[in-house]
């Protein structure tokens, strides 16, 4: 595998690879307490009553486990569960054939819910609020609606940028829950617990290792350690150390802060050709080649939450940690990158 396949490769959704890996219940989802406590409740009481559950946001940076919540849900509920995306619904039409389809009390789950149009946001919310559609039949002098009535259903919506949702949209939600970065203790278990899925045996400070450069994210995790059990396997391990799991992930260019090697452009370029900032998000994508929403949704939480990144009026700036982290000072160049 080329080193550049493994670097775009690594940080992304592994679909068919995380299916078995995804917890199925809330007790098996690790970390997020105060997410789990409050579904728990939620789940039981709309099981009592024997209703479909109310509609639920579920907000986050990517990997954190929204669509796992979303399957976790479905399955306590033992409803089904429909998935798409805000992208995905193009014509209200394409939310008419989905939403016709639900049973009682089954899940629609609706990833990146703030990129749905406006048109097709409209036609959610009769959908949404009392489970009826305007369907539109014919066209010109002949058109006319006809109202149908849906079985209720619950919408699961997901965002990487709650921000970015209308006032609308989000007041038809009953219940939002935040899905924050995982710490390290909290990672490492994730780590254990998918190493003892794919039969691996793994040393306690490699899963440790592991999880520190994951970036507080659960998919990064899950494929970290696949990158580290493919590079054991290479070299005849059957069990994986800390100073394996350190030689596999040096070769990834994540360093001990979890930093990849994007986040060190990022830093690099702020500093270097910016004097450190401020600078605008276009210029800074267009710098080291990357989709602007994906530096803002993906790249940037994370360098903001670490302090290495701070977000003011006038555009980014790189921290005293990010001069330290990278090893330069303030309109010098002490050391080469
Ligand atoms: P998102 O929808 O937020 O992008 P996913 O729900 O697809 O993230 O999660 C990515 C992977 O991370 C899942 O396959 C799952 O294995 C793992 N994962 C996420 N959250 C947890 C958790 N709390 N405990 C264990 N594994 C998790």
């Amino acid at each position: 595998m080329d080193k550049l396949h493994i670097e775009s490769s690594w940080s992304q959704p592994d679909t068919p690879f995380e299916t078995p890996l995804r917890p199925q219940n809330l007790s098996e989802f690790i970390g997020q307490e105060s997410v789990r406590e409050r579904l728990d409740i939620f789940i039981a009481a709309a099981k009592h009553r024997g209703e479909a559950l109310g509609h639920c946001l579920v907000s986050g940076p990517p990997g954190l486990g929204k669509t796992t919540l979303a399957h976790i849900i479905a399955k306590a509920m033992g409803t089904q569960l429909f998935v798409t995306s805000g992208p995905a619904i193009e014509k209200a039409g394409d939310l008419a054939g989905l939403l016709t389809n639900l049973k009682k009390g089954d899940i629609l789950f609706i990833d990146e819910i703030h990129r749905l149009s406006k048109i097709a946001e409209e036609y959610l919310y009769p959908a949404l609020e009392d489970f009826s559609l305007d369907l539109m039949i014919d066209s010109g002098a002949n058109a006319r609606t006809v109202q149908v009535k849906l079985n209720p259903f619950t919408l699961v919506g997901a965002t990487t940028r709650s921000g970015l949702l209308s006032a609308p949209m989000r007041s038809r939600f009953l219940i939002s829950l935040r899905l924050d970065y995982y710490d390290s203790e909290t990672l490492c278990k994730i780590v254990q617990r998918t190493a003892e899925l794919l039969h691996l045996s793994l040393a306690l400070d490699a899963a440790l290792e592991i999880a520190k450069r994951s970036r507080g994210t659960p998919r990064i995790a899950n494929n970290l350690l696949r990158w580290v059990r493919d590079f054991a396997q290479i070299h005849n391990f059957s069990s994986i150390d800390v100073e394996m799991a350190k030689k596999a992930l040096t070769m990834l260019s994540i360093d001990e802060k979890g930093l990849d090697e994007m986040d060190k452009k990022i830093l690099f370029v702020m500093i270097e050709h910016h004097n450190g900032g401020p600078v605008g998000l276009g210029n800074l994508a267009a710098a080291v080649g990357e989709e602007a929403h994906t530096l803002e949704e993906v790249y940037e939480p994370f360098l903001i939450l670490q302090g290495f990144i701070k977000r003011g009026p006038r555009g980014r700036e790189a921290t005293a940690l990010a001069y330290e982290h990278l090893r330069r000072r303030k309109g010098s160049q002490l050391e080469p990158f």
